[in-house]
This record gives structure tokens, C-alpha cells and sequence, in this order.
């Protein structure tokens, strides 16, 4: 199935399968195609150079309160992570603008206040809110998604969900079936959520985003991967939603009975992030990946790292498995 939505493009599970092969040809022409992205892209930010150095002092500023301990709503300075793909969130949440000839994806809303700092960040960069057509989120909980109805309204975007997370951007409510759910806020319902299926490609100019469906943390929880690039270099962007094992005080995820296939589906994610194309791992909570050691202005250590998503798996994996011990009422190791 094929679904256009102007110029956007949502391809099939094969497809994506296709697009995903390791193919030298299909290698060589994102490389050359990538020039043009990234000189359109310096086009439409050049035109905002003076909007970009007035808020540098204010970027400074915000960049030396980032660190694993900030808030949701702490504000962050925008910022460039790799090519095409942009840093737009709060110094607690991660939101990111991928931008293309042909508009832009944005990957996250924050909180309803966080949605608002997210827009002045995305204008702050010189980019059009207009031309974000689409926006896709990590998942459904308020402190990623909060925000998502706002910055729908200023940018008139589409917003894609895989299920059952676009029944919960709908309804702005929670269900029983999400680990958390009695401790949720209800959020505002969000407008045009069109559901995505495990494996879609949305397809802008000459990018490629695949959609992965990785439940555990949330049922509809999404991990997003592309491959962005700078002149010939290109490198395989990440963002992996959260793996973490946490609920309310009902939900067990060892109770095969209230929620059947569970468990299993998130092992399975777990195995499936260590194995995605990864050179650049982002997560939605950034200290979930040391994010703020890797990137900006007080990063010690490099933004790449080829090992981040088995290690960020291998995490999680460790995290889920202490959850279950304590579930058998055993003390964890
Ligand atoms: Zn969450």
C-alpha cells in the first residue's frame, strides 16, 4: 500500500524493506542527492543568519543549563546535530526537525508548554513553520506528545501514528492498555492522526524515514531511522523511543493474562533496536543516551558511536529484567 499525502510519499513494509538493503547503488545516490538537500537547506537558513546570531546569547545561555538533571521544559537552544537533522527540543525532552526541499518532518512535541518552545526553536532556525507537513511522534505519553496539538495548528502539518498511540493522540486519553495509564494526564486531543503501520517509509525528496514499531514502554511506542548527510558524508540517524519498564502499580508486565503477548513484543523490541541502522543514536529523553555529553557545547565525548543502540538495548533489557524479578517478589541483583 502506498499512501501520498502531497509531497510526502508513505511506502509499504516491502518497499522499506527494499530501500533498507545494503545496495552500493542505493548507497551512492542518497551521497550525491545529499548536496542538494543540505545547499537548499543553507539556502533557507541563510535567509535567517541575523535571526540566528541575535539568539545565540540566549542559545549560550540555555546550553549551560542542559545537563541529564533538567526539567521537561527547560529551554534548549536549537542546533544542527548532523545535515539535515535538527535539534529542537527542551533540555529534557528531545524534539527534532529533519528538513527537505520538498518541507519538513518534525519528530515530537513536548509538553503543552514544551510544545511552544519547540515553535520559537524551529523559527529560531529561520525555518518556515508552514513547511512542516508532517509530524510523527516517539510516543504517547504527555510529556512527548503534550504539545503535538499546538504545533499542529501553527504548522497546519499532518500527524502520524502507529496504533493503538493515534487512537491516544486522538481522544487525548489513555488506555489500560498502556503500563502508566493511572498515571497519566489526559492531554489535548490532536486533529487528522493518520495511523501508520511497523515498517512504513515516509519518503520527502530524497529522504527516507522508517517507522519501527517497538512497544514495551507504550503499546504504540515508534523508533525512527533515515540516513542524513553532510556533502558526501552520510550517517545513519537513530531515535529509538524509551525502553524503560515502568508502571502504575496494577500493571505487571508478567501478568500474561491481562495483557497477552506483551512481554514477549517488548523482548522482541529490545532485539530489534540493537539491531538498527545506528551511527547516531537520539533518544526522547536525552540523558536516556548521555545525549548532553555527546552533543553541544559541553560534549566530551563523540556524537557518533556505532555500539549506542545494542548498548542502549542492552540497557534496557537489564532494566526490564530487574522489573520482573521484583515482580516475582524477589529483590533484584
Ligand atoms: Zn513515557
Amino acid at each position: 500500500m502506498t499512501i501520498r499525502n502531497s509531497s510526502f510519499t508513505l511506502l509499504s513494509p516491502l518497499t522499506a524493506l527494499l530501500l533498507s538493503m545494503p545496495n552500493p547503488l542505493l548507497a551512492a545516490a542518497p551521497a550525491n542527492a545529499s548536496a542538494s538537500v543540505a545547499a537548499s537547506v543553507a539556502a533557507s537558513v541563510a535567509t535567517s543568519a541575523a535571526a540566528s546570531v541575535a539568539t545565540s546569547a540566549t542559545a549560550a545561555k540555555a546550553d549551560a543549563a542542559c545537563s541529564d538533571e533538567s526539567g521537561w521544559d527547560d529551554p534548549a537552544p536549537p542546533r544542527k546535530v548532523f545535515g539535515n537533522t535538527w535539534y529542537v527540543g527542551t533540555c529534557g525532552i528531545t524534539a527534532l526537525l529533519i528538513t527537505t526541499p520538498k518541507g519538513h518532518i518534525l519528530i515530537d512535541g513536548g509538553t503543552e508548554t514544551g510544545g511552544k518552545l519547540i515553535e520559537a526553536n524551529i523559527r529560531a532556525l529561520g525555518f518556515s513553520l508552514r513547511d512542516v507537513r508532517q509530524i510523527l511522534i516517539s510516543h504517547e505519553h504527555h510529556d512527548h506528545v503534550g504539545g503535538v496539538a499546538h504545533l499542529q495548528r501553527v504548522t497546519g502539518a499532518s500527524v502520524h501514528a502507529l496504533r493503538p498511540a493515534d487512537a491516544v493522540l486522538r481522544s487525548g486519553k489513555s488506555t489500560r492498555e498502556d503500563p502508566q495509564f493511572l498515571e497519566l494526564k489526559p492531554m489535548a486531543p490532536v486533529a487528522n492522526v493518520q495511523p501508520l503501520k511497523d515498517g512504513q517509509v515516509l519518503q520527502a525528496g530524497d529522504l527516507n524515514l522508517t517507522v519501527h514499531a517497538t512497544p514495551g514502554h507504550t503499546p504504540g511506542s515508534s523508533s525512527w531511522t533515515w540516513q542524513s548527510c553532510e556533502g558526501t558524508q552520510c550517517r545513519q540517524m537513530a531515535y529509538v523511543d524509551s525502553l524503560t519498564a515502568i508502571s502504575d502499580d496494577v500493571f505487571h508486565y508478567s501478568n500474561e493474562r491481562a495483557h497477552p503477548g506483551y512481554l514477549a513484543a517488548f523482548r522482541q523490541t529490545l532485539k530489534k533496536v540493537a539491531q538498527l541502522p545506528c551511527d547516531i543514536l537520539i533518544t526522547p529523553h536525552p540523558a536516556a543516551s548521555g545525549l548532553w555529553e555527546r552533543f553541544g557545547e559541553k560534549a566530551t565525548k563523540p556524537l557518533q558511536d556505532a555500539q549506542a543502540c545494542r548498548d542502549y538495548a542492552a540497557r534496557g533489557m537489564a532494566g526490564l529484567e530487574k522489573r520482573l524479578l521484583k515482580e516475582r517478589g524477589k529483590k533484584p541483583l
